[in-house]
């Protein structure tokens, strides 16, 4: 028990970890070229933070939240997803002084859902939040930016899939007419449906249930009830998009998760043979900053999952250390000369390992399991003859294998063998 981690929470190290981080760093340079700049919120909020603007009868808040109560009584929650966070942090730092904003966020989030391929109870999401700008144009910018962060990391099989929820009067009647045709159908909804009939029937359209996406294959579609200004906003969104040669496809169920969302919403699903599901979405949200405190301010906001990203990136780049070489003394005699030598080679920004312990045998064993390109050895003779034999691991056992060479110049060799080594 003690040596496992808690079902859907994962270590991240070794190939995995780099992989998240060259994710981090690409996202960063395509971010800041767009104007972003990053916030890092933390991961416990006030519960409320959550409830008030995710919405109650959301999977994520009905079912998902990690929330406990803390030693001095307050409801405490391990976020979800990042917006909520970062709004807050918007109104309590007073920075919507600051408008536009444009923020970049990535980190632990936390869902109390079923672990699957790419699904976990404790994941990772990078996210970006553009403030300020009500415009089509920014929507179709920060869709533009999404494909461009997939296509800088070799993600190039995905679909975009978007939709538009319109403002509140189309949301008003989208919803007469969606529950006119759900009380209709209300019999064979699944129980969880039949609730949100009653609090918030929207939602309905997101249900996992089979029967439910039956029924939801027949509801009135949003697209017919828009307000006049709200198909225009989105008639102008698409328009952009086909003007960044972007393939899309309206998808009027896209309603997404979480009910902050008006206007345009969008998703970016894989395509891939090795994973089809959705790599990340967000949308336009009009009265979110409003919930904490601040002027209703609209912003439009996405996040990726990065464990479905890094699941699409090939293994093969990555895990491969730069070349490294060690320092072996034969015996504890030489320990100290190849503790300098050891010194001297990390002073001239080599990757050095000293390998003092156990025989020589065993010390060997170690530098090849360590993946060393060169072994330095210092014995008795080469103390006395002020040399270093120097060993390349990975070199037939022909004349070339061992040399020997002067210890003033044994940095300088090893940073030509190192050079040549690489274009092997
Ligand atoms: P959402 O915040 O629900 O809109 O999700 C945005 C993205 O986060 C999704 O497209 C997924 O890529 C990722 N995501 C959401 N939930 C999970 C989870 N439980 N495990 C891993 N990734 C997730």
């Amino acid at each position: 028990m003690l040596s496992r981690p808690i079902r859907g929470m994962k270590d991240l190290c070794g190939v995995e970890l780099e992989k998240y981080i060259y994710v981090i760093a690409r996202a960063r340079r395509i971010a800041e070229k767009y104007g972003y700049t990053q916030i890092k919120t933390p991961i416990l909020e006030y519960t409320d933070v959550f409830l008030r603007s995710i919405g109650d009868e959301t999977d994520v808040v009905s079912k998902e939240m990690y929330t406990f109560i803390d030693k001095g009584g307050e409801s405490l929650t391990l976020r979800p997803e990042g917006t909520a966070g970062v709004m807050r942090a918007i109104a309590s730092r007073n920075l919507a002084q600051q408008l536009p904003l444009k923020l970049m966020y990535f980190g632990e989030m936390f869902r109390y859902d079923r672990p699957q391929r790419g699904r976990f109870r404790q994941f990772h999401q990078l996210g970006f939040e553009h403030i300020g700008d009500k415009s089509p144009f920014t929507d179709a910018i920060m869709i533009a930016m999404a494909v461009e962060i997939l296509s800088s990391v070799g993600i190039f099989d995905i679909k975009v899939l978007v939709n538009t929820l319109g403002d509140d009067e189309t949301r008003e009647n989208y919803t007469k007419a969606i529950v006119k045709f759900f009380s209709r159908n209300e019999e064979a909804l699944s129980d969880e449906s039949k609730i949100r009939l009653k609090k918030n029937p929207l939602r309905i359209l997101d249900s996992k249930d089979a029967g439910d996406r039956e029924i939801c294959a027949m509801a009135p579609l949003i697209a017919d009830y828009l307000s006049k200004d709200s198909g225009k906003y989105f008639e102008t969104v698409c328009k952009l998009l086909v003007g960044y040669g972007l393939n899309y496809e309206v998808d009027s169920f896209l309603v997404r998760g979480l009910d902050y969302y008006t206007h345009t919403t969008f998703e970016l699903k894989a395509t891939s043979a090795n994973y089809k599901d959705s790599l990340g979405g967000g949308g336009r949200y009009d009265k979110l900053l409003g919930l904490f405190g601040d002027q209703d301010v609209s912003g439009i906001g996405f996040a990726f999952g990065m464990e479905r990203i890094m699941l699409l990136i090939n293994d093969d780049s990555f895990g491969k250390t730069q070349k490294k070489v060690c320092v072996i003394p034969v015996c504890d005699n030489e320990n100290n000369a190849a503790f300098e030598l050891f010194k001297l080679l990390q002073n001239c920004d080599l990757n050095a390992e000293f390998l003092h312990i156990g025989n020589l045998t065993k010390k060997m064993k170690v530098a090849g399991r360590m993946g060393c390109e060169m072994a330095l050895i210092i014995g008795e003779t080469e103390l006395k003859n002020g040399v270093i034999t120097v060993k390349f691991m990975n070199k037939p056992d022909d004349g070339s294998k061992t040399k020997l060479i002067d210890k003033n110049q044994i940095a300088q060799f090893v940073k030509c063998s190192i050079g040549e080594l690489s274009w092997r």
